[in-house]
């Protein structure tokens, strides 16, 4: 069991939403707190690995929402860091769309494709929004279904307004640094915790402690982990997932109430998976306007979102595939061999049966990753700003809610993660003052009747028993009775 002295605030998680969480404390005066974080690293869903001789980002991997008159603080702390990025023009991955036998759909064709089903989306929301049952065109034909499944699970944006690209701007940077994306996390834990030559060397982070139980208990929260270590602290800030919240992971002493696991249940989870392939050499065409590509299949989703990597790292001979939702966990539960071998066929399928094998596969699993359970949160779109990511977001006594999923603008970002971290603490820092002016008004009402008994008791005092200053007389009555000090005579 650890032993650790009871904290102010306990945080949950380290990933982009803790850590900036766990900063905004540390800049409020607010030093006595405790990370506690189930994997071996900082970051969580920002994730960098090397692969194929590059830095392959598995999770996060665009700043989005650049250019606009507001600016996207993580691309500020991109450009502070000095963060290696790269413009992504997807305008012409529709005019790269592959069909089974590897032939290119014509311009005018994929165009007119898309402008329809731009339509038909925007006509499907409105009338969900406006609560009509209307029966929707089904996208059939394999163009169809590659648009379908890029406007959906990728470009929203064409869609729907999306509060990051109409406050930040709609171009988006991909990260492309030997350092990853989490660069930027060792860069804000930096500014607060003890590190040295890149690593974090603070015993306030805990790395390897998977937080089982969460216990409200008199004035704090206690917390246990799996390897049996118990952690007190006056408040506790959950950074974990959406999904996380919603497996069995963390049992909560008294139980959530109803309306709160109710709005967790209701949120959706996006499992996003990038599949990386490294080859001997490269078959794709490369050059402007085609660093991203599309194969229309009769599935939807099958193998669908591709992008070389030559523009981020010249002569990798790096191919990413996207898979989404159903794909991506089918694709988990199978050996990667089985992944290969698919990938591999579609790939002949476009470019034809002479291409190359892939040398390696890069799958991250992040459905079946307990400490994940998902990629972002995804509230259906009429629900977005409503009573669900508020009920998500309220504390719980002594328990404040963050991560992504708590962000009513911008939820399943890197900027939902940071901005949702400061706010919780703005919160808490406001829940803390008005605890303090409580306790501080109940020691005065305390006080005072002891401040009379110290006087008649200093002044019966006979002279073989020193004289004891009253406040003195008051520390000792307050040690002997375990109540803790009031700050009044601190
Ligand atoms: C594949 C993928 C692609 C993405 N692409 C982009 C993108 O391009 N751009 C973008 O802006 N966003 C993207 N996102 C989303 C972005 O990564 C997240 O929104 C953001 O990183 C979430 O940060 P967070 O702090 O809320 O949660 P997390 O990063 O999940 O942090 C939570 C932390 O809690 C820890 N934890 C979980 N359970 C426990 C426990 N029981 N005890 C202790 N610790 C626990 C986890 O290990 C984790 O470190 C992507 C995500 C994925 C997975």
């Amino acid at each position: 069991m650890d032993s650790t002295k009871r904290c102010s605030v306990i945080i949950v998680g380290a990933g982009v939403s803790g850590i900036s969480a766990a900063k905004e404390l540390s800049e409020n005066g607010v030093d006595d707190l405790v990370i506690l974080e189930a994997s071996d690293r900082i970051g969580g869903r920002i994730r960098m690995e090397n692969f194929g001789g590059v830095s392959v980002e598995l999770g996060a991997g665009w700043i989005a929402g650049v250019g606009g008159k507001i600016s996207n603080p993580v691309w500020e702390l991109a450009n502070q860091s000095g963060l290696r990025t790269l413009f992504s023009d997807y305008s012409n991955a529709r005019y790269n769309i592959f069909d089974r036998c590897g032939k290119i759909f014509p311009s005018g064709l994929a165009a007119d494709s898309y402008k329809k089903a731009v339509e038909s989306a925007i006509h499907r929301l409105r009338n969900e929004a406006a609560n009509v049952d209307e029966p929707a065109t089904t996208p059939k034909t394999p163009i169809e279904l590659a648009i379908d499944f890029i406007l959906h699970d990728f470009e929203m944006a064409e869609v729907q307004p999306i509060s990051t690209y109409t406050d930040y701007g709609e171009r988006e940077f991909m990260v492309a640094d030997e350092r990853g994306y989490e660069y930027l996390l060792y860069k804000m834990a930096e500014t607060f915790l003890l590190t040295s030559e890149g690593k974090i060397l603070d015993n306030r982070l805990k790395l390897n402690k998977v937080v089982r139980e969460i216990q409200q208990i008199r004035d704090g929260v206690s917390v246990t982990t799996e390897d049996g270590c118990i952690y007190e602290g006056n408040y506790l800030i959950l950074s974990v997932s959406i999904g996380v919240l919603q497996s069995n992971l963390i049992s909560f002493q008294p139980v959530l109430p109803r309306w709160k696991t109710k709005a967790i249940e209701k949120c959706d989870v996006m499992v996003y998976t990038k599949i990386f392939l490294k080859f001997p050499y490269k078959f794709w065409p490369c050059g402007p306007g085609k660093e991203f590509f599309i194969y229309a299949h009769e599935r939807r989703g099958y193998y669908t979102f591709w992008q070389h990597m030559e523009n981020a790292f010249p002569g990798c001979n790096i191919l990413v595939v996207t898979l989404t939702n159903g794909e991506s966990k089918r694709v988990e539960a199978q050996s990667d061999c089985e992944t290969l071998k698919e990938a591999m066929q579609v790939l002949r399928n476009m470019f034809g049966p002479g291409i190359p094998d892939a040398s390696d596969i890069l799958v991250p699993r992040w459905w079946n990753n307990r400490f994940q359970r998902g990629s972002y949160s995804n509230y259906p779109i009429p629900m977005i700003n409503n009573q669900v990511v508020h009920d998500i977001k309220a504390p719980v006594g002594r328990i404040f809610f963050t991560g992504e999923h708590t962000s009513e603008r911008f939820s399943g970002y890197v900027h939902g993660g940071y901005l949702s971290g400061i706010d919780t603490v703005k919160a808490l820092l406001e829940e803390m003052k008005i605890e303090n002016k409580r306790s501080s008004e109940s020691q005065t009402f305390l006080l005072e009747p002891l401040l009379a008994l110290t006087s008649s008791l200093t002044s019966t005092q006979t002279e073989t028993v020193p004289t004891l200053h009253k406040y003195e007389l008051l520390r000792q009555i307050f040690l002997r009775s375990n109540l803790g000090l009031p700050e009044a005579i601190l």
